[in-house]
């Protein structure tokens, strides 16, 4: 059944907003309890998605990238290991999953796991609908003055100005975080940001373009910019590419077990109990599993090739460190970039066919997403929407409506919260939050 479009004046449960991983992780988890339960007891659940099919970071779908979570932190199996959506069953209808163990990694390539995204998400389409993009949520207030759903407006693609309306108990709001730029910064045909190389290097190849590729340079030191170092190197064979970044070196990524379990079901616990203080110390101390950091393998492999390079006498792999772009100049043919060396303050005009920003991503701007119904959530002294542990947002009193947030909460959940670590545990407790408050509801109606 499509509950978007087979009763489309029917209230659902939940609508959830974004259909990236965590959303599909919440719609499986819908669809296993839905398969289970009296029919009364199931969820009414339906997702909107701007984009016109599923896709995962599809502009960083580097070929030999792999991922940074183990394949057992898939959409399902940490909180369900015998659900048939997990990436082993996937293995197994494609035929890989000898080929796969053979392999000996936890860690499988980032195409393969997209490939398992997209798998899973045909098998609940009838709970999507694609080209779909939610603009604002209304609170719609019931008889006795509670405001009790809320109603998601989306575009309608290809008919500019119209809008389509559906109701909902609760929302799911799951939209992932957006392209960061520093300011003043205006992408072109030569200023990138790294969320759109892939597509960019492939279009610039296939026109021809990229043989006239001198100079690209590549600014930031994240896991990002590292491997948009090492593509461009790879992709453009006659052209030097230079990374340009404020640190000394780039810095590995803490993947040590101990470490590790800051990403635990467990640690989101003590995260949301502790303190202010103690919430800001656990990001910093943890900050470099994660943050402006990078796989201590393709720290290893840039700079064997960086030394290769140096001994064969062509330097085609650079490194300007402890340095900032200034300025940048678009010419027809070229760009001029301003780069000061901070040691000395000294300034280089660099001229470069392309620039490339791996400047990171911020969460996406929830007030204006939200609109009118931003106004009925709790703020904590920092202005921070006020989250439960079940991932709902805190209400005014007179809401019985829901919001869950997946993603936006690295202040009340930790450093989980943008990852897929604990996406299919997440997606259980929200469903049971769902389950919950439906009983409470129904309780309370019919006392
Ligand atoms: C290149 C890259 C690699 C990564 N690799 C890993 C990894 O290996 N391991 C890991 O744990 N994390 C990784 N991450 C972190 C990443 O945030 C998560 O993997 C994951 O994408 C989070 O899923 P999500 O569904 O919350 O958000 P997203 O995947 O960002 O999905 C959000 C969806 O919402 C849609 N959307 C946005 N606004 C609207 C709107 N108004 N209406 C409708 N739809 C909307 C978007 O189109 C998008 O499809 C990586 C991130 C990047 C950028």
């Amino acid at each position: 059944m499509n509950a978007l479009h087979d009763e489309p004046d029917a209230v659902l449960d939940v609508l959830g907003i974004g259909f990236g991983p965590s959303n599909l992780a919440l719609a499986i988890a819908v669809e296993e309890h839905n398969a289970q339960a009296a029919p009364e007891n199931r969820i009414r659940a339906g997702f909107l998605e701007r984009q016109p099919s599923f896709g995962w970071h599809r502009g960083m779908l580097i070929e030999d990238a792999t991922m940074q979570v183990s394949f057992l932190k898939d959409l399902v199996t940490m909180r369900n290991p015998t659900s048939d959506f997990s990436f082993l069953c996937f293995l197994r209808e494609r035929g890989r999953m000898v080929d796969f163990l053979n392999a000996k990694t936890l860690f499988p390539l980032r195409i393969e796991f997209h490939e398992y995204f997209e798998w899973a998400a045909a098998r609940v389409a009838h709970l999507v609908d694609y080209s779909d993009e939610v603009v604002s949520v209304d609170p719609v207030t019931g008889p006795d003055g509670e405001v009790r759903w809320l109603d998601v407006v989306s575009r309608v693609p290809g008919e500019p100005g119209r809008t389509v309306t559906r109701r909902a108990r609760n929302i799911s709001v799951a939209v992932g975080l957006e392209p960061h730029l520093p300011p003043e910064t205006a992408l072109s045909d030569r200023i990138w940001h790294n969320s759109e190389l892939v597509p960019r290097v492939r279009e610039l190849n296939a026109s021809g373009g990229g043989d006239a590729v001198g100079r690209v340079l590549v600014l930031g030191a994240g896991q990002s910019g590292a491997e948009a170092l090492d593509y461009l190197h790879r992709s453009f064979p006659e052209a030097e590419i230079c990374a340009i970044f404020a640190k000394y070196g780039y810095t590995p990524a803490d993947d040590s077990p101990f470490a590790n379990r800051i990403f635990d079901p467990e640690a989101v616990d003590v995260y949301f109990r502790s303190t202010p203080e103690v919430k800001q110390s656990l990001v910093d101390y943890h900050r470099s599993t994660n943050y402006s950091v990078v796989d201590m393998d393709l720290i290893e492999s840039l700079y064997a090739t960086m030394y290769r390079e140096k001994v064969q006498g062509r330097e085609r792999l650079q490194l300007r460190n402890v340095s900032r772009i200034r300025d940048v100049r678009g010419f027809d043919d070229h760009l001029e970039v301003t780069v000061e060396y901070l040691p000395t303050g000294e300034r280089e005009v660099i001229s470069a066919d392309l620039l490339v920003h791996a400047t990171g991503y911020r969460p996406r701007d929830l007030d204006t997403l939200l609109g009118r119904t931003a106004k009925l959530c709790l703020r904590d002294d920092k202005d921070a929407v006020r989250v439960g542990r079940d991932h709902r947002v805190e209400l005014t009193p007179d809401v019985t409506a829901g919001i869950y947030l997946q993603g936006a909460t690295e202040h009340t959940h930790g450093l989980t919260s943008t990852l897929l670590s604990t996406t299919a545990v997440r997606s259980g407790e929200i469903l049971e939050s769902l389950i919950a408050h439906r009983a409470s509801d129904l309780a309370v109606s019919a006392g």
